[in-house]
């Protein structure tokens, strides 16, 4: 029987890093919502472009400052093409998604927010989707409504939509939570706040790696993701906004690059994508990124998805019918991406016996197994479940029915040993 639809077995063998073993046992990396693992494909581009290409990018005249700044611009091209942005212009490479959004937060927010506005946003978003605004409504006098969800973690959109009235200006939302997998209906909530002359940024971590992504589609303003969640190297991300909307931000830093002209008392600035990229970019990594995002339309992204979604369904179905376990979030899988956040109990009627996930992450651990434990950047939505911290699985293409099998086991384990 299976759900199944990649071949993970043979996608893993383009991950060198799964062949080891951990304290003897097989590596089961179920933390991909942390960082995913790298294929030999991005390994190798990064290789290629220090001992091929590698010079300074958009200064020289030379053969290898042209080639370096056509595969850089060339990486925007392809980064607009894989989430269905019309143009490259708007793309603005990053650090990460956190730099992300501070840096649409600083620059437009500051810009275009003045007191009394309001920003909307939730319970539930990671930190990097909820801090800058507190800073930026801070330094504006805006306001910022911070939507709750309910005790088992799950957004009401209905809420949510409420929230937005004449005086919000934008409504910051993760497309897919990092927490509970929960992913969220945007072209809804992108509907609702238009007509409220709203934008909508989406936080898309956690749903550019693992569902098909089309802004044009969803109608959104702005997103921010990731390299290094998606295949790709870390210290690379992108914000990618409407051009419109980032045509008259003001610049991030100053420095280099952004500039149009400088004298010693005052500067002009260049267009975008120029004037939000100050200095010196992370040109090998933006590079390699292009690997990542062939490899990914190279494996299908809707062939991902599918793949996340049975062994969600079956992990679902699997600690469900453990009574001392709790699961958090959406109660149907199709409404999830690759994520299982769960706590487990030594007594299934006491709450008061949650064994703490850091000893269950300890304890998968010393089999080999990698999950992700914590309050995973979200402490709001962890005060909402009441919980210090929880466990969490996630999964990607190179995951199967065997790592389920192994979760499934190690959990066994880990309660027996707190029973003696
Ligand atoms: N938003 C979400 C939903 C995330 O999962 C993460 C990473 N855990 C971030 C933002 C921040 O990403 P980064 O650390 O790469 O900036």
């Amino acid at each position: 029987m299976s759900l199944v639809r990649l071949d993970a077995t043979a996608l893993r063998a383009d991950f060198p890093i799964l062949e080891q073993t951990v304290h003897g046992h097989r590596l089961v990396y179920l933390d991909s919502a942390a960082t995913s693992q790298k294929p030999v494909s991005v390994i190798d581009a990064i290789s290629r472009f220090y001992r091929e290409i590698n010079a300074n990018v958009h200064r020289g005249v030379h053969t290898l400052g042209d080639r370096a700044t056509d595969a850089y611009e060339g990486a925007r091209e392809r980064v607009a093409r894989f989430i269905g942005a019309p143009t490259r212009r708007s793309v603005i490479f990053t650090r990460n998604t956190t730099e992300a959004i501070n840096l649409f937060a600083r620059t437009w927010g500051r810009a275009h927010l003045r007191p009394g506005d309001e920003i909307v946003t939730t319970e539930l978003e990671h930190h990097s989707n909820l801090v800058p605004w507190q800073m930026c409504a801070a330094a504006t006098g805006a306001v910022l409504r911070v939507v709750p969800v309910g005790e088992d973690g799950v957004l009401d959109l209905d809420r949510l939509c409420e929230a937005i009235g004449a005086r919000t200006k934008l409504v910051a939302v993760t497309h897919c939570s990092n927490v509970t997998g929960a992913i969220h209906d945007l072209e809804r909530v992108v509907h609702h706040a238009h007509d409220r002359g709203a934008l909508v940024l989406a936080d898309t971590a956690q749903s550019a790696p693992h569902l098909p992504l089309d802004v044009a589609k969803l109608g959104v303003d702005v997103v921010a993701f990731s390299a290094h969640k998606m295949c790709g190297p870390t210290g690379i991300g992108v914000l990618w906004a409407r051009p419109e909307i980032l045509a008259d931000a003001p610049p991030f830093l100053g420095g280099g690059s952004m500039i149009h002209e400088v004298w010693p008392d005052r500067s002009t600035w260049a267009e975008i994508p120029a004037r939000l990229e100050a200095g010196t970019p992370n040109i090998a990594d933006a590079v390699a990124f292009v690997a990542a995002l062939d490899y990914l339309e190279g494996t299908g992204r809707a062939a991902i998805r599918a793949h996340e979604r049975a062994l969600v369904a079956e992990t679902m179905a699997r600690l469900v019918a453990l009574p001392w376990v709790r699961v958090y979030g959406p109660a149907d899988p199709t409404d999830r991406s690759g994520v299982v956040a769960f706590n487990v109990f030594a007594d299934p009627r006491d709450a008061e016996s949650l064994i703490h996930p850091h000893d269950v992450g300890t304890l998968l651990d010393a089999r080999g197994i990698a999950i992700r434990v914590g309050n995973h950047c979200c402490q709001p939505l962890m005060r909402r479940l009441d919980v210090p911290a929880t466990a969490r699985a996630s999964f990607y293409l190179y995951n199967d029915e065997s790592d389920v099998d192994a979760l499934i086991d190690g959990l066994h384990a880990a309660r027996k040993t707190f029973l003696r």
